[in-house]
């Protein structure tokens, strides 16, 4: 393909966007494809010859879209959301006409300089703690990984090393020695990870592959679903006597399930008291606040004080997604620290090949010292088109408005408690529900079983799609409408959908 054919192809691309956009409630947002319908469609063997785009083209109508599950469709209220917006997919198009491996600053200044500054931005949008901005007090900033379990990876390899720096008294081996790596080893098998039963598994899987001990702290409805401070601290203390040393803790505002906020104020207080290693002293617990979803609700300066967000400067990373909630296409994770120099330390490994005299120089950043892959896309450049098309205004308005869906949701649940019994929120847009009878003696049984039964009944209907959970045994419904398509007007048809199923359910 020459430029004037790209130029023609990608007009009849964007053409299609744009009409896939405009008409996507025409289409139900489920694929209704049978596993491995794809492989019936297409050849077994790559094209010998190169083909015309004009055929190419047929098939993403044709093969692909039926197999596609529409995360942007107005009746989207599953899971969490996976944004877009016309400024971020410009910001990706630009991106791939710009590809470069820009591990090091050299490899493309803008590359590295645009994402400091616009992660500085964000910073400041969200009313982070100064801690967390690339010029603030403590050498903190952000780099854009590719999802939020990359992030808790990286935090928590940080944190290890910073643990093993500060508790193992290195200065008594020889560098490169057996009892040096047997010291290391020894403190390694005894260190564990924190998260609660409502933290997203990606903590988890982040201990596995750190090769450290991992350690669930149950939380139920008492608490909202949320972690407390004493019960934090007598995790802290059993833990201990039982010869294991706690080194990072993942905290979370608005977790998967329900999206509760664990008690920041309590977590600060319970590790500032904190026996055996106090918050700011060597061996203190690194805590990870991953804010994957509910994080982009920060924008507004109301949710920044509801959440207690300036008491993060506690805390040593923090993590949120655009991707999910801030009209910005995936893969654009946003993970601060408030001292680069635990990320630099930990994940550096210099190799011949990409000295220069730029890092040499010690001036620049290189983000490969900040995270997994060495490669890295230019991602920032479709943060900086949202941040400027919408301003720190139209980012506002965008969450209020679906917000108040969610909340709208809410209250039709609460005018019909004879359907219906709200179990969680409506929290940054989740609700979390089941049907109702508890009071008429049904068992838990048979809510389970009718709900799961509304739960398929509407997400037959190909309108809307609803995912589940499981709260201490109670089978419920999530339903969020955060989706940037969803008006008052599809929350209105869901909540008509929903009613009706819960009645012939019910009449059933
Ligand atoms: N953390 C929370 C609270 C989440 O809800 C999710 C996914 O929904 C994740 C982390 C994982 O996100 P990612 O897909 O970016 O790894």
């Amino acid at each position: 393909m020459d430029s004037q054919g790209f130029r023609e192809a990608a007009a009849t691309a964007i053409d299609d966007i744009a009409s896939y956009y405009d008409n996507l409630d025409d289409r139900d947002v489920v694929s209704t494809v049978e596993p491995g319908y794809l492989r019936k469609l297409l050849p077994s063997e790559a094209p010998v010859e190169g083909e015309a785009w004009t055929d190419i083209h047929k098939d993403m109508e044709g093969k692909i879209l039926p197999g596609i599950t529409h995360w942007q469709h107005p009746g989207f209220h599953a899971f969490f959301p996976c944004a877009t917006s016309y400024p971020s997919l410009l910001g990706e198009l630009y991106s791939a006409a710009l590809p470069a491996a820009a591990f090091n600053w050299i490899c493309s200044p803008a590359v590295t300089e645009l994402e400091t500054i616009v992660l500085d931005w964000l910073a400041k949008v969200l009313g982070l703690p100064e801690c967390y901005l690339s010029t603030g007090p403590t050498r903190g900033g952000g780099v854009i990984q590719g999802s939020a379990s990359e992030a808790v990876l990286v935090a928590m390899v940080a944190a290890r090393d910073k643990y093993l720096r500060e508790t193992v008294p290195l200065d008594q081996f020889p560098e490169g020695s057996e009892a040096r790596e047997d010291a290391i080893a020894h403190k390694r098998s005894k260190m564990v990870a924190l998260a609660t039963s409502a933290t997203h598994s990606s903590t988890k899987k982040a201990s596995i592959i750190s090769a450290v001990r991992f350690h669930t702290i149950p939380v139920h409805a008492d608490t909202g679903y949320s972690l407390t401070g004493p019960v934090l601290a007598k995790t802290l203390a059993e833990l201990r006597a039982r010869g294991l040393e706690p080194f990072f803790m993942t905290a979370t505002l608005g977790t998967t399930d329900t999206c509760a906020v664990d008690d920041f104020a309590g977590i600060v207080s319970t590790l500032k008291s904190d026996p055996v290693h106090p918050a700011g002293t060597p061996g203190e617990l690194w805590v990870h606040i991953d804010a994957a979803y509910a994080g982009s609700a920060l924008v507004l300066p109301s949710v920044q004080e509801q959440v207690t967000i300036s008491l993060i400067e506690n805390f040593h990373s923090f993590n949120m997604n655009m991707h999910k909630w801030l009209l910005t296409n995936f893969d654009a994770s946003c993970l601060f620290v408030r001292d680069r120099n635990w990320f630099i330390q930990a994940l550096t490994i210099n190799q011949a090949v990409y000295g220069n005299k730029a890092s040499e120089g010690g001036l620049v950043t290189d983000y490969r010292e900040w995270m997994i892959p060495l490669g890295r896309r230019f991602r920032s450049l479709k943060i900086w088109f949202v941040l400027r098309s919408y301003g720190v205004k139209g980012l506002q308005e965008y969450i209020s408005r679906t917000l108040k869906l969610g909340e709208e949701f809410a209250d039709s649940l609460k005018s019909r408690p004879d359907l219906f019994e709200i179990l969680t929120g409506p929290s940054f847009t989740l609700t979390v529900f089941r049907v109702a009878g508890k009071e008429q003696g049904k068992s838990e049984e048979e809510l389970n079983a009718l709900t799961k039964a509304v739960c398929e009944k509407i997400n037959a209907s190909g309108r809307m799609w609803v995912t589940s959970t499981v709260l201490d045994g109670m089978f419920a419904i999530r339903l969020m409408t955060g989706v940037s398509t969803t008006e008052k007007e599809h929350v209105d048809r869901s909540w008509k959908i929903l009613v009706e199923a819960a009645e012939e359910v019910l009449k059933a």
